[in-house]
Formats: C-alpha cells, sequence, structure tokens
C-alpha cells in the first residue's frame, strides 16, 4: 500500500506541478515485467511501457543489477573525464548495428564505415545533435536546411518542434529558428531539395504521427537520391530503435544505410538516455557539443544490460515469436470487430490498430482503463501498443482478454455499422 492515497498525490500535483500533461486518474507503485499495481492495489496490464522506454519491462533483474552497480560505484562524474560503460556502450550500439545476420553473413554488405555516438538525455537532445551535426557539415558549401515529413514527431525543444510536422504544437512559440522545410510525404521530398538542403530527417516509422511505417521501396529510393546529391539521410529512431522494430534499428529491417541515427526512449529501459550515432565522425571537435549528465555511468550501465538482454532475445528468437503472437492477437482483434477498426499499422512492437472514428476512439480508451489494460493514443485515431519486448505469452493473452472486456461496453451506433458494411461488403 503506498504512503498516500491517489487522491493525495493527485492533490499535490494539481497544487505544485505545472498543468502539462493530461493525466489518467491513475498512479502507480510498483510493476513486474508487464504487470502494474495502482495505489490501491489493481493490477493493470501494461501495453504501453511508458511510451515505449520500459523496454525489459518493469523491475527487470539486469537492469535492476546494473543500476545497483552504479548506486555502489559511480553514478555520475562528468564527461571531463573517460567513462568506461558509455565508452561500451558506444560500442555495442555500432557493433550490433554493423554485424551482419547470422546464418547469411555475407548476403547482406556489411556496413563498412566507422561510427561513433554522442550521449544525450532524451530524444529531443539526441536529435539537437543531428540537426547540429547537418548545419556543421552543411557549412562549408552553404548548406543548412534541414527537410522533415508531415505527421511526424522530433521532439519540444524550440529546433526540435519546428523540425515537428504538425502545426498544432507551433501554435504559441514563435519565433522558430530557421531552415526547416516539410515535405508532404516521401515523393514529395524531391520536390523540395535544392542547393541548400544538408539533410533529411525522417522517421521510419512515424511513432506519434499514427505508427505510420514508411514504404520501403520509396525510403531505399529516397536514399539512392540523397547518396547521389551529397545529402544527409538521418533518421530519427527515438521510438523505433532498440529491438522494437525486431532489429536493433528499423533501418536494418529498411535495408537502408543513413548518415545519422538517433535514438532514446527503449535504450537504457528507462533511466533517461538519449544518443546520436554517426558515420560523420569528424564533423564535430572538441568543444562542438556536450552535455553535462550524457552518458554517465548510470544511464549507460543501464543501457548496456538493456543491449544486452535485448540482443539475446532477438539472437534466440524470442523476439520475433513474441512479435508474431501480438500481431496473431491484434489481428484477431480486427476481425472481431471490423466496425471499430479499419487495420494493423506498424512495424515489430511498435504497432497499432486504426480506429474508425474519433468517438470510439474515447470510448475505447477509458474503457481500457477501467479494465485495467494500458494503451496508448497516437495521431490520425490510431490505438498504439508498445509493450515491453520482454512481455510473456501469460501477459498478452492477459492483456488482450481485457482488451475485449473493453471492446465489448462500447457503443456502436447503427450509423458506423451500416457504414462498415458499405466499405468492406462480404
Ligand atoms: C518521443 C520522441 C521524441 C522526443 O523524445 P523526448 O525524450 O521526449 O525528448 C523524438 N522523436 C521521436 C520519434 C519520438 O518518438
Amino acid at each position: 500500500m503506498a504512503k498516500h492515497g491517489f487522491k493525495a498525490i493527485e492533490a499535490l500535483d494539481i497544487t505544485y506541478v505545472l498543468p502539462t500533461y493530461a493525466r489518467a486518474r491513475v498512479a502507480f507503485v510498483k510493476g513486474k515485467g508487464a504487470r502494474l499495481q495502482d495505489t490501491q492495489g489493481r493490477d493493470y496490464i501494461d501495453f504501453g511501457s511508458g511510451i515505449g522506454v520500459a523496454s525489459l519491462g518493469h523491475s527487470h533483474k539486469a537492469l535492476q543489477k546494473a543500476l545497483k552497480k552504479s548506486a555502489k560505484t559511480l553514478i555520475h562524474t562528468s564527461n571531463l573525464y573517460y567513462i568506461e560503460p558509455q565508452a561500451k556502450l558506444a560500442a555495442r550500439l555500432v557493433e550490433y548495428y554493423k554485424r551482419g545476420d547470422e546464418g547469411k553473413p555475407n548476403t547482406q554488405k556489411s556496413d563498412k564505415s566507422k561510427w561513433r555516438v554522442f550521449f544525450g538525455n532524451s530524444g529531443a537532445e539526441a536529435n539537437e545533435c543531428a540537426i547540429k551535426i547537418a548545419r556543421k557539415y552543411g557549412q562549408k558549401d552553404g548548406r543548412y536546411k534541414i527537410i522533415t515529413l508531415d505527421s511526424s514527431f522530433h521532439g519540444r525543444t524550440i529546433a526540435t518542434l519546428k523540425a515537428t510536422g504538425q502545426d498544432k504544437f507551433h501554435k504559441h512559440f514563435a519565433p522558430f529558428p530557421d531552415g526547416f522545410v516539410r515535405a508532404k510525404d516521401l515523393s514529395d521530398i524531391p520536390n523540395k531539395l535544392d542547393s541548400e538542403t544538408a539533410a533529411v530527417f525522417i522517421e521510419l516509422v512515424q511513432g506519434e504521427g499514427g505508427i505510420n511505417a514508411l514504404d520501403k521501396k520509396q525510403v531505399q529510393h529516397l536514399a539512392k537520391i540523397l547518396k547521389k546529391q551529397n545529402i544527409l539521410l538521418m533518421v530519427d529512431e527515438v521510438q523505433s530503435g532498440i529491438y522494437r522494430s525486431g532489429e536493433i534499428f528499423a533501418s536494418k529491417v529498411y535495408g537502408i544505410e543513413p548518415d545519422v541515427i538517433t535514438m532514446a526512449k527503449g535504450l537504457a529501459g528507462g533511466v533517461p538516455i538519449g544518443a546520436c550515432m554517426t558515420r560523420l565522425i569528424d564533423v564535430f571537435e572538441s568543444g562542438d557539443h556536450g552535455s553535462t549528465f550524457g552518458g554517465n555511468f548510470l544511464s549507460t550501465n543501464a543501457g548496456l544490460a538493456v543491449l544486452k538482454t535485448l540482443e539475446k532475445m532477438r539472437k534466440d528468437r524470442t523476439l520475433e515469436s513474441t512479435t508474431k503472437y501480438f500481431h496473431t492477437k491484434l489481428d484477431s482483434v480486427l476481425e472481431r470487430y471490423p466496425a471499430v477498426f479499419s487495420k494493423r499499422v506498424g512495424l515489430g512492437l511498435m504497432c497499432g490498430l486504426q480506429v474508425r472514428s474519433e468517438e470510439i476512439f474515447s470510448q475505447i480508451l477509458s474503457a481500457c482503463l477501467r479494465h485495467r489494460v494500458l494503451v496508448l493514443r497516437s495521431g490520425g485515431n490510431v490505438l498504439r501498443f508498445l509493450p515491453p519486448l520482454t512481455i510473456t505469452k501469460s501477459e498478452i493473452d492477459e492483456g488482450f482478454t481485457r482488451l475485449l472486456c473493453a471492446l465489448k461496453e462500447l457503443k456502436i451506433s447503427q450509423t458506423q455499422k451500416t457504414a462498415q458494411k458499405s466499405k468492406n461488403p462480404k
């Protein structure tokens, strides 16, 4: 039982915390695997993992061990000195990214370039680093523009907000820095290129913009065009990275070799971290960029434990079978509720169900909370699932049982049912 009941926590929050979030009326006190417990002792199935952050679920042994080690030895010394786990985490990210797939070592041309990593504390900070790399890279020949996509999300700092292709976020915060150009979609990007373009910056699977996985052929085509023109391809893998797509980065699934990859959410299992990995190893010189907290002992020890655990799960194919199982479950929900959902979207364990209307969507969210299964909202009425990558079959089963109970309570109007019938005549 928590020291403070829910009402006390809520009152404190409302009195002292800036109201930037529309929170659900629940507070958790502990968790294990994909289960969470609230202040009243009720258990929840976590299909959101704190927006794709708790990649190993809650209270994972390997992560606990890594954090204990840091607490007992060192948490922070600053980047004025060498930091062993930071160097090791950078090495792991680069090596896991570069290695070929087992069994077929020569089929995939392995990337011969050297890569290096910068560590910060969040997705936005990882993206700021990418933006600075693009700016400095383009400086010598007067190129500074960065092209981003409609419906993208790149963060909440002023520059990453400007990069974000959703106008609703821009309303109150002008003026923004210059040099960001918006393209409607992948096929519109070539129209936007000019002699001042330094980089194209995209999410391969748009996380906040509707779990929209870009078309693989189109992405590969774009990569070729950019390479020819010496324009950087930078990929925001803050949400899709660190095995959420099935591979360490979605870039591998797409078969592209970007110049910059950013990551954050799942990398340290909940300890704040962000990283920007690039093969432009000599753009920055000492003094060009930095971070006080970035890459300290605590976060990089956590990152090492996460990577080691997930790489093992990728190798022994548990990640693959969990993903297949989760997709089968989503498909059966889709089949059972054609009046509610229109299709399954996403890649790997970054997936969703497209909901037919805004009105049903809000009903689903509140019903899921009542039935104690945590799901997420994404743009364009997509019900988003980012379960812990370590989620077990029985946790998945329990979560879907609850989801189905929640769906039973929906009030689907007759017009929606008829609209559905005329759309899918079968
Ligand atoms: C969450 C997210 C960000 C922002 O990350 P923060 O850690 O909140 O700064 C940036 N890009 C993508 C794709 C994201 O999903």
